[in-house]
């Protein structure tokens, strides 16, 4: 399976999140590494895109709008991401929930810094926000972290100080993967869960739950998956109608252990996804009620 060139990445990230390339350096490297078709999927943001777009109609790459939201499950359950694509990016209501998202991700990144601080680590809130081009997030504070030498590498930063149980941990705002999967249904979004196998409880009441909500995909080509476990995910998408894409969760060298365009999608992924987003098109698209703030 892996010897076949893949044409396409569908979880890709820029420095619009924690991605360290440009919307421009990432379609020009999606151009070098030969694929035809990305999507960028940046952390409760939209705007890479417009970039992206422009970027892909000068190199000859295709970027398929997308969007990636980290939520929560019930009682310490761990995360649950949502990606949406083809969502209607121009929505009012979705920028401003997006904004609100990311103002939360400010107060907990200088609540991370302040944390630090207080451990004696040399950390600052203005350097932290230097390396944040776009939705800060902990990849940003490890990133500071290692700069002072108080970390080898981004993963080593994330466990030795900012993963859940260290001592500098604050979770985002509290967000369940049904409202994530609410949220993109309301501005005709194709919602898909990412990297799945994460998940405690998928199979039992967890797919079906995001599934009453909306869900629509499973990531079944995810970087690190090897072929095992991409065919019992396929198994899954098909057992529940669900659409099967992929992708790497390309951030920039030596962030996750796959390269850009390194896990096969077949093109048929994208193909399903451009079906559902234009079905989704022609429905009325259900209303979305902000979670309440409870931070
Ligand atoms: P946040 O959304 O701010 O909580 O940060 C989560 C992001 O950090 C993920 O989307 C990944 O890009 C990155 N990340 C999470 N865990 C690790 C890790 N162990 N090593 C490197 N990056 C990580
Ligand atoms: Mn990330
Ligand atoms: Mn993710
Ligand atoms: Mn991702």
């Amino acid at each position: 399976m892996s010897v076949v060139a893949t044409t396409l990445d569908l979880h890709t990230h820029s420095t619009a999140s924690d991605g360290l390339h440009t919307p421009t350096e990432l379609v020009q490297l999606a151009r070098q590494a030969g694929l035809t078709t990305i999507a960028l999927v940046d952390h409760d943001t939209t705007n890479g895109l417009a970039e992206a777009q422009a970027a892909g109609a000068t190199y000859g790459v295709t970027v398929i709008p997308g969007i990636e939201i980290n939520t929560y499950l019930p009682q310490g359950r761990g995360e649950a991401h949502v990606l949406g694509y083809y969502l209607d990016t121009a929505n009012p209501d979705l920028q401003h929930f997006l904004q609100f998202l990311r103002d939360a991700r400010v107060k907990r990144g200088e609540r991370m810094v302040a944390l630090l601080r207080e451990q004696g680590y040399d950390i600052t809130w203005k350097r932290v926000r230097e390396l944040a081009h776009g939705t800060i997030g902990r990849p940003h504070v490890a990133l500071a972290l290692m700069e002072k030498g108080y970390a080898e590498s981004i993963s080593d930063a994330f466990d030795r100080y900012i993963s859940p149980g260290g001592p500098a941990y604050v979770p985002r705002f509290k967000m369940a993967p049904e409202d994530a999967v609410r949220l993109l249904r309301s501005v005709r979004g194709v919602p898909v869960l990412a990297h799945p196998m994460r998940l405690y409880g998928l199979e039992d009441d967890l797919l079906p739950r995001l599934m009453a909500a909306g869900l629509l995909g499973l990531e079944c080509y995810y970087g690190e998956y090897d072929d095992a476990t991409v065919e019992h995910l396929l198994a899954l998408a098909e057992q529940h109608g669900l659409a099967a894409t992929g992708g790497t969760d390309y951030h920039g060298p030596n962030v996750h252990p796959t390269p850009l365009g390194g896990r096969y999608v077949p093109p048929v992924a994208a193909t399903r996804l451009r079906e559902l987003a234009d079905q989704l098109a022609h429905q009325p698209a259900p209303p979305f009620t902000p979670p309440t703030p409870a931070q």
